[in-house]
């Protein structure tokens, strides 16, 4: 049976790259029916914290994925000296200064690893290691090997940053008289330039993907296409379709690189993609719990706001940026908007303010005539008037439809909205 395993340590939270490890392993597993294991590397005691451990496993679960076993090496510490007792009796490590050196005996060593085929380490960069620090703490190298044997992990699935510890984690396993397991090193995640990822690029956790508004099902589809492809240039595919599809072998072995453009796109592909009713739905959940929605605004209301942004919005964040107005009425007029309130209408806008307000069936197309024929009447262009009522009921110089905005908002408030600008000329001219 498949047994793979991620071993996140807990001294951060969980970012891009090791969710995407997370991810290919927990595939693999369900792929094959096998079992997937959370190893928790909690041996640096100083740098390990609960709030990044509660972290890790809240965004393993948020992201959909589940695990079968979860051990926690801060309480194996037993274990490792035990093996390197072993190891000690077998003559292959040896006690100095209190510390327990591993002797590595240099032997070629040859790896195929199942995305990068052949591999061939011939050389060793140390001639011993330590094993266990002079504190009885034990180091990554060891507990790994020790783990990875006790626990049947027959194929490791792990970061590129790791193939150095290949070499020497196999000659520890033979040491010991293990078996050694599979291996694929996945390429790592670079930065848009082609760079390693910085803090600018992809270092954001996922926890604050989840903050920000980035759906669940969108940010693990992003994941799966950072090296990996359903084939036929498929890009939108869930998590139970890949559990189908996914083959490690199927994995590149070149690097992806880290856009966040694409995120943004698959995320508003998943947003478009749930019905206005359900979207409004995690919109509400992700409004609340930031303390984001007053309380005078209906369900019903919500929904239809909703429905008019829901094609423009790339995060359930951007929705709270850009359908403020119509959420609040103590918005600004945003900087952007100047060049439309230099040229002061408002004996026009008084006038749109007039011919509205005698609207009984305030719908769009009713608007809509009765907007055209002020305009008309005034030897105005519609756009002269459109652009200033746009910023005037929402406080911005781009949005949804003019006259949906206004069916929305609703005949009164959109009234007191465009008295609201006629009073800012008066004031500023
Ligand atoms: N704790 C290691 C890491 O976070 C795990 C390495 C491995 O998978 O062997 O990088």
């Amino acid at each position: 049976m498949v047994r793979v395993r991620f071993a996140p340590s807990p001294t951060g939270f969980l970012h891009i790259g090791g969710a995407r490890t997370c991810l290919f392993n927990w595939l693999y597993a369900r792929h094959h029916k096998g079992q997937f294991i959370l190893r928790i590397e909690d041996t640096d005691l100083e740098r390990s914290k609960k709030e990044y451990l509660d972290e890790i496993l809240e965004s393993i679960k948020w992201l959909g994925m589940d695990w079968d076993e979860i051990f926690y090496q801060s309480q194996r510490f037993d274990l490792y000296r035990e093996y390197a007792k072993k190891l000690i009796d077998k003559g292959k490590a040896e006690q100095k200064e209190g510390a327990v050196f591993f002797k590595y005996e240099f032997q070629k060593v040859e790896i195929d690893d199942l995305i990068r085929g052949k591999i061939v380490f011939t050389e060793l960069p140390k001639s011993e290691e330590v094993i266990i620090k002079s504190d009885g703490s034990p180091t990554y190298n060891f507990c790994c090997i020790v783990d990875d044997a006790l626990m049947n992990i027959n194929y490791v699935i792990r970061g590129e940053d790791h193939i150095s510890n290949t070499p020497k984690q196999i000659l520890m396993y033979k040491a010991l008289g293990f078996d050694t397991p599979q291996f694929a090193h996945v390429p790592l995640i670079l930065s848009p330039q082609g760079g390693r990822m910085s803090k600018r690029f992809g270092a954001t956790s996922i926890g604050e993907y989840q903050e920000q508004g980035y759906l669940s099902k969108a940010m693990v589809n992003y994941l799966l296409l950072l090296g990996w492809s359903a084939g036929k240039n498929r890009e939108i595919i869930t998590l139970e379709e890949a559990k189908e599809l996914f083959e490690i072998n199927d994995v590149n072995k070149t690097g992806a690189a880290f856009s966040q453009d694409k995120l943004n796109w698959v995320n508003s592909e998943y947003l478009k993609s749930q019905s206005t009713k359900d979207l409004t739905i995690t919109i509400e959940d992700f409004l609340m719990k930031k303390n984001l929605l007053p309380s005078s605004v209906s369900k019903d209301y919500l929904e239809k706001v909703v429905e008019l942004f829901k094609e423009r919005i790339n995060t359930l964040n951007d929705f709270h940026i850009q359908a403020h107005a119509f959420l609040h009425d103590d918005y600004e007029y945003s900087e952007d908007t100047k060049p439309i309130l230099e040229k002061n209408i408002s004996e026009q806008i008084q006038e749109l303010i007039n011919r509205l307000s005698t609207i009984t069936t305030f719908d769009k197309e009713t608007i809509e005539k009765e907007f055209r024929a002020t305009a008309q009447s005034l030897g105005l262009k519609a756009k002269d008037l459109v652009h200033p009522a746009r910023v005037a009921l929402s406080g911005k110089r781009v949005g949804p439809g003019l006259f949906e905005t206004m069916e929305v908002l609703g005949k009164e408030r959109v009234l007191k909205r465009l008295e609201r600008l006629v009073d800012y000329w008066r004031r500023t001219s």
